[in-house]
């Protein structure tokens, strides 16, 4: 389609990598569920071989030869997120972390440095800690949001400012352009993990960052059945990424890239949706007896809510909060939602609940949990798609049992 990247976003969510199934008359993608490609000839064997050693693995040029090393359906994909994302290339990755290891992996080697947002993921913080660090990859968490501790954290070592924004699960927020500025004047690449806000509600590229990194099994998919993940930069850094990859075998399988071409269709009126269910979930949080703190982006007095504006265009399905009476309180409270299920993940159309200390960041050490506001009493919730008055109504009866 002509211009697909000067057009509005759901439009380009829609109509985005998809100029390959006009070219083969089809109006919606088939899953090419195939783990090896044919040919006609020994001599056209060699000459696919030969073009896929030659490409600029930036994923235009690739022969398909072996699902492991491309095939239509991650194809498609990664032209639609990266058109998304405001990227040059994308590469799929089979789950979030496989692209977080498949980035560092690919632009990092032994004696390299990253520096990270105090609060992460927990897989992504045992990465950085267990994995980097026996391949002789360091990582050191510094406060990105104070200028001078990050300045003086950058050394010769530095190669990578790695970025979590809102973190999971304490909604903390880094300034990406103010960020993107001193790594560039540092020459830093920038990584964002953008998991949460989608580029919906946030595009890190346009503000500055390098690398857009995603678990796509969360909003991107959109309904709970797909674990997958997704890098997205300019075509100079995924060609770098791309061998790497393929060499540590986490490319995305084919239904995996096509469930996320479905989600991503249907991608920006959810997260509209789930922004707006959100909002009223905390509000309601906000004034409840038995809550201590609700940690949501949208809320006046969240105190990063200027920056939160400043570049998001709306504040997400994601909340935490801090339940009055302990651990012992926030078990029971879990133990008594109905609606909300009690899961790990996020970003599906059913609401779910969990305890970051005993289940997402259970292997975390307790004195960086709290570093950033992750205390023993922290719920976390994925607010869904269901109606906001039903999910108020079960935190309503759950509350009343503690
Ligand atoms: N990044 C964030 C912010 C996450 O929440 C997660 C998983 O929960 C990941 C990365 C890892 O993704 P995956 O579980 O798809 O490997």
């Amino acid at each position: 389609m002509k211009d697909l990247d000067k057009k509005k976003f759901s439009t380009k969510a829609i109509h985005g990598g998809e100029s390959y199934l006009r070219e083969i008359g089809h109006h919606s993608a088939p899953i090419f569920q195939t783990s090896t490609y044919s040919f006609k000839s020994v001599k056209d064997a060699a000459a696919a071989f030969q073009s896929f050693a030659n490409a600029s693995h930036s994923g235009e040029e690739l022969p398909y030869i072996y699902a492991r090393l491309g095939h239509p359906n991650g194809k498609m994909f990664e032209e639609k997120i990266a058109l998304l994302e405001s990227g040059e290339a994308a590469i799929g990755y089979n789950s979030g972390m496989a692209a977080i290891s498949g980035a560092i992996f690919g632009l990092l080697g032994s004696g390299d440095e990253i520096i990270h947002s105090p609060s992460l993921y927990g897989g992504t913080h045992g990465f950085f800690y267990n994995t980097c660090k026996q391949f002789g990859i360091s990582a050191v968490s510094v406060d990105l949001n104070d200028e001078k501790a990050f300045k003086a954290a950058i050394n010769k070592k530095t190669k990578i400012v790695y970025i979590e924004t809102p973190s999971n699960p304490t909604l903390e927020m880094f300034d990406i352009a103010k960020i993107s500025k001193i790594a560039k004047e540092n020459k830093l690449l920038v990584a964002v993990d953008n998991t949460f806000m989608t580029p919906v509600l946030q595009r890190p590229i346009e503000l500055g960052a390098d690398i857009v990194i995603h678990s796509c099994t969360k909003y991107i998919g959109g309904h709970g059945d797909v674990v997958a993940g997704a890098v997205i930069s300019s075509k100079e850094i995924i060609e770098k990424i791309r061998p790497n990859t393929i060499e540590l075998g986490g490319y995305i399988p084919p239904f995996s890239a096509w469930l996320l071409m479905r989600g991503l269709k249907t991608l920006s009126i959810r997260m509209e949706k789930h922004s707006e269910i959100a909002m009223k979930v905390a509000k309601y949080l906000e004034n409840h007896p038995k809550v201590e703190k609700v940690y949501y982006p949208g809320l006046t007095n969240f105190p990063q809510h200027k920056l939160a504006k400043k570049q998001m265009s709306n504040y997400g399905g994601m909340i935490s909060f801090l339940i009055k009476g302990g651990l012992e309180a926030a078990e029971k409270f879990l133990n008594n939602l109905e609606l909300f299920c009690l899961a790990v993940s996020l970003g599906a159309t059913d609401s779910l609940a969990e305890s970051p200390a005993l289940m997402t960041h259970a292997f975390v050490p307790k004195e960086e949990r709290e570093k950033s506001g992750l205390y023993d009493n922290l719920v976390r919730l994925s607010v869904g798609l269901e109606d906001a008055d039903d999910l108020i109504a079960d935190l309503e009866h759950a509350f009343s049992l503690c």
